[in-house]
């Protein structure tokens, strides 16, 4: 692109239209790009799909120098690369796989780059270090930024070192951006990069077009079947493991409507064939694993369904917003059952590394909460990714089928004081014992037999504890610690003073089994 034909177009709109070729900014685009064009650090959190290539690309055509862009992926550059170069943006890229390494320096020092993508593996080092001393920077993009983050479920240790190369640049405006980040991993990466709060724009991630339906895993074969009779149009039903997706396609077949497996384990012919028949279809389930969606193109997909948990609420914003991207009507089916969270409770107790064990459980709770909540479904998925959401939108299970609920404020009071006079460090278990009375060595070696909270519930009221921790949790009115360990949140005072209710869905019967469902 010309130097020139950029200085004369004077405004952003101007370069949205004439380069980008769109007519207006989508969401929060224009406020990141304003933002940057600034020269302020920013952290951009928008969901997949919402543009934000557009919040670097754009401020790097407008400003002279070069916008320099981590990213994680080699393939993602230069997909980016191959989009940006097709608008006449002058993009390239350092990384093992680039031949031309040398050529792409010779123009980052003749100034004929509008952007540099590099991964941070190599961002970090001195050589290249050295090399952007030399170099006219406009702004530092950081994609995927939930990876400085050891709270994010992606954590790598190479995005805490480009601390380096920010201090470096202190006054080169700093975009940081992703599409999944939860309260804390947002906060942290504003800390890690050293963005102010107020450099924080949220998207909306409101999709008000996928009503959202969660039930227990109840003998899902039939589950799935009512679902596909009820239900007209292409969709995916993800499933645990590959034995699963395979089964549950043939039991789909069964029904009559044509059903495909896909996953990992399939040949690489079979696994494209089989997505090329999705994609072309108007009413075909595809029973996958999480490998299936991403970067797939198919805007009418009705409706997506999880025979079991998925990973994080993140994930499931992630897989169910491949529902509806035509804007019409699509649904969102979970089953889960407890025995989905004792395993993955038990995989993060086995297989993830000490230091992020905390950060997953955190993950689960969460998880847990969604599931179990008897309010609105997308007030909590929206209130996750830091939105204020109206209390019901009318558009999911609980706002169209409100569960019975009962009044649990004087247990979760209750709950509230006994934490806090254990001195906000012990699990639901241990404060359930105090409230109920028992007389327990573990009780009494702490001696909280003599505090004023023991015994001061009965029957009926243990019975809720743990589901009314659960709400508290989900209030943000409990934090659980890595060990469950219970101390107060924000929404711990209003609950004490009495300013605000606490309702819960009625508890299942107890099983005999159920005491230890949830516990971290
Ligand atoms: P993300 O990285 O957030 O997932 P992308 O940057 O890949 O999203 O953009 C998603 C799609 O939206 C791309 O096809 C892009 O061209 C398109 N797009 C981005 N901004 C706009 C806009 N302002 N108007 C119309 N389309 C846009
Ligand atoms: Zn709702």
């Amino acid at each position: 692109l010309l130097a020139g034909a950029v200085a004369l177009m004077t405004t952003p709109h101007d370069i949205l239209k004439q380069v980008f070729g769109f007519d207006h900014f989508r969401g929060v685009q224009e406020d990141v790009v304003m933002r940057v064009l600034g020269g302020q650090h920013t952290l951009a959190v928008m969901p997949t799909g919402a543009g934000k290539s557009l919040c670097y690309q754009l401020p790097a055509v407008a400003h002279e120098g070069t916008a320099l862009v981590i990213s994680p992926l080699i393939a993602l550059m230069h997909d980016q690369i191959r989009s940006a170069n097709a608008i006449g943006l002058r993009a390239a890229s350092l990384t093992s796989a680039d031949a031309d390494r040398e050529r792409t320096v010779e123009r980052l020092k003749a100034g004929e780059l509008d952007l540099l993508y590099a991964a941070p593996e190599r961002a970090t080092g001195d050589g290249f270090r050295r090399l952007i001393s030399r170099t006219n920077v406009s702004l530092i993009a950081i994609d995927e930024a939930h990876c400085v983050s050891e709270w994010g479920h992606d954590f790598r240790p190479d995005y805490r070192q480009l601390k380096g190369l920010l201090d470096d640049n202190p006054d080169v405006p700093r975009l940081a951006l992703t599409a999944t980040a939860d309260r804390r991993t947002r906060s942290d990466i504003l800390t890690q990069l050293g963005i102010p709060d107020d450099g924080l724009i949220i998207a909306g991630f409101d999709r008000p077009n996928i009503r959202y339906n969660v039930r227990p895993r109840d003998g899902l074969p039939q589950q799935l079947k009512s679902l596909l009779a009820q239900q007209p149009g292409a969709g995916i039903v993800y499933a645990p493991s590959r034995d699963k997706a395979e089964r549950i396609a043939e039991q789909m077949s069964g029904t009559g409507r044509p059903a495909l497996p896909y996953h990992a384990g399939l040949d690489p012919q079979v696994r494209s064939r089989n997505q090329a028949a999705f994609v072309e279809s108007e009413d075909m389930v595809m029973a996958a694993t999480v490998a299936f969606g991403m970067g797939i193109d198919k805007p009418d997909v009705r409706f997506v369904a999880h025979a079991g948990i998925p990973k994080s609420i993140e994930a499931y914003y992630q897989e169910t917003g491949r529902a509806g991207r035509d804007g019409d009507p699509a649904e969102a089916w979970l089953f889960w059952g407890a025995e989905d969270f004792a395993r993955a409770r038990q995989r993060v107790e086995t297989e993830v590394e000490p230091d992020r064990r905390s950060g997953e459980r955190e993950r689960l709770n969460a998880l847990a909460a969604f599931v179990e909540a008897s309010g609105c479904r997308r007030a909590i998925l929206l209130s996750h990714f830091g939105e204020d959401p109206p209390e019901a939108c009318g558009n999911c299970d609980n706002c169209l089928d409100p569960p019975a609920t009962i009044d649990a404020t004087e247990v979760a009071r209750k709950l509230l004081s006994a934490a806090f006079r254990t001195e906000m460090r012990f699990g639901v278990g241990h404060l359930a014992d105090v409230l109920a009375g028992n007389d327990s060595e573990k009780v009494r070696s702490f001696g909280h037999d003599r505090l004023s909270v023991f015994g001061i519930a009965n029957a009926e009221e243990i019975a809720l504890v743990r589901s009314v921790a659960r709400a508290l949790i989900a209030r943000d009115a409990l934090r659980a610690d890595a060990y469950g360990g219970l101390s107060f949140g924000p929404g711990a005072k209003p609950i004490l003073k009495g300013e605000r209710q606490i309702t819960i869905a009625v508890p299942p019967p107890r099983k005999r089994t159920s005491r230890k469902r949830f516990d971290g």
